[in-house]
């Protein structure tokens, strides 16, 4: 049987430790058997980007946009103590922060859903994806620990050094704080974006939601601007595709949510979006399930794994202990990819390859087959057949066997 072939090639940026060892296995068990694979392959792990002193995170950044569609292994972003461990000469900035400033992109971040892992809301039932605006907003803030009484003031001054706006913000009679946060609409440009061409990508409805009535200025700029880009550009692909559009308050989305059964793509600002996206994850079940993919505004599209190096169970595997450490994430990270691949090169064997991958996965978990993450989720009652890695791994390869209609080989 000939392998399936590819046009472009992927991007593949392998990362650290345990999701290192992951990436290899689900290529040799996975996808080498049955893909005849190109890619252009860039080492992300620690010791090659001390090595190169972070020159290769920037290559593979680069090697993302001139191609388009890139998979990535998870990555250690280096603290003290990792700069210990590695004897590095510098502590590298985080590789999803360089990649993601390269590609202006926004994260999007969906679970993979199980019949017998039922979520904490019981009426989700589909996946409710998470969209991020990650500029900006509390998390570049400038605060002031005010000490004593006096006046705080917020001021402009333009590029001709002319004071345009002064308003005070408050005449403190006593001790309080103070914070000043800002936005760009070049920013807000981009997420809006990122956003629309990701709903038109899977064909979702998209939602957005601030606090507009409030933040008459800052909230209501970034309304208007999803709604000008919306009009302008991509209300008539929105009424093709079938799907919609919709705005409200966050107080009502966050009620709208709780009520759905999911299946739409939920926009939010920074804050908003970290706080929505950890409530969102756990309450479908596992971070292990979390798929993730960076999507940018000229549609640009980075899929990886939401969850990280999983080091502890990387400890365990170097001192020669099989691992339980759940392979699911990663291998759609790459089902995503090469999906989004042949649907850019108009090779439906792909395509349909992407398909039988994930198919595969969940025959498997359906037969109770997991890893022991899911194991101590799963609703009372389900037989569990808690296996390794490995073996979870050649149960899936059985199936994709099966599913293809062939031996690999
Ligand atoms: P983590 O690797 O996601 O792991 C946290 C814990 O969650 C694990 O110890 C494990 O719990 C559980 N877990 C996560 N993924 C799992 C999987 N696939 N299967 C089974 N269990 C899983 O987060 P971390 O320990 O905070 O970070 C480790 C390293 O990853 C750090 O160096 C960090 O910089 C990096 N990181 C990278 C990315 C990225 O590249 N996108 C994202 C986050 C973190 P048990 O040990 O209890 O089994
Ligand atoms: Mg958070």
């Amino acid at each position: 049987m000939k392998k399936i072939q590819m046009k472009t090639p992927l991007v593949e940026m392998d990362g650290d430790e345990m999701t290192r060892i992951l990436w290899k296995w689900i290529k040799e068990e996975l996808i080498l058997p049955f893909v005849d694979l190109k890619t252009l392959y860039f080492d992300l792990g620690l010791e090659e980007r001390e090595k190169t002193k972070d020159q290769i995170t920037l290559d593979a950044a680069n090697a993302a946009k001139e191609y388009g569609v890139s998979v990535k292994c998870a990555t250690i972003t280096p603290n003290a103590q990792r700069v210990e461990e590695y004897h590095l000469s510098q502590m590298w900035k985080s590789p999803n922060g360089t990649i993601r400033a390269v590609l202006d992109g926004t994260v999007f971040r969906t679970p993979i859903m199980v019949d017998f892992i039922r979520p904490a809301v019981r009426n989700w039932k589909r996946p409710i994806t998470i969209a991020r605006h990650a500029y900006g907003d509390v998390y570049k803030a400038t605060e002031y620990r005010v000490p004593a009484p006096g006046r705080a003031e917020l001021l402009f001054t333009d590029e001709t050094g002319k004071e345009t706006f002064r308003q005070t913000v408050y005449d403190f009679e006593c001790p309080g704080v103070l914070q000043s946060m800002y936005n760009k609409d070049s920013s807000i440009v981009s997420f809006a974006h990122s956003c629309f061409r990701y709903a038109l990508s899977t064909g979702q409805d998209l939602w957005f939601s601030t606090k507009d009535t409030i933040s008459k200025q800052y909230d209501q700029t970034f309304k208007l601007i999803f709604q000008d880009l919306y009009e302008k550009d991509y209300k008539d692909a929105f009424e093709k595709a079938g799907i919609t559009y919709f705005y409200t308050l966050i107080d009502d989305a966050v009620a709208r949510v709780i009520r759905s059964e999911g299946g739409y793509i939920w926009a939010c600002k920074n804050y908003d979006g970290d706080v929505m996206s950890d409530m969102v994850s756990t309450a479908f079940g596992s971070l292990a399930m979390m798929t993730s993919v960076l999507v940018s505004p000229n549609g640009q599209f980075e899929y990886e794994a939401a969850h990280g190096t999983v080091t502890r169970h990387y400890y365990r595997y170097l001192k020669g202990e099989e691992t339980s450490t759940n392979p699911m994430a990663t291998i759609f990270a790459w089902s995503g990819a090469l999906r989004k691949r042949g649907e850019l090169d108009d090779l439906p064997e792909l395509c349909r390859y992407a398909d039988a991958l994930e198919q595969a996965c969940f025959r498997t978990l359906n037969d109770h087959y997991m890893t022991r993450d899911l194991a101590g989720l799963v609703d009372p009652g389900t037989p569990v057949h808690s296996v390794s890695s490995r073996e979870f791994l050649a149960k899936i390869r059985e199936n994709l066997t099966l599913l293809l209609g062939r031996n690999p080989e």
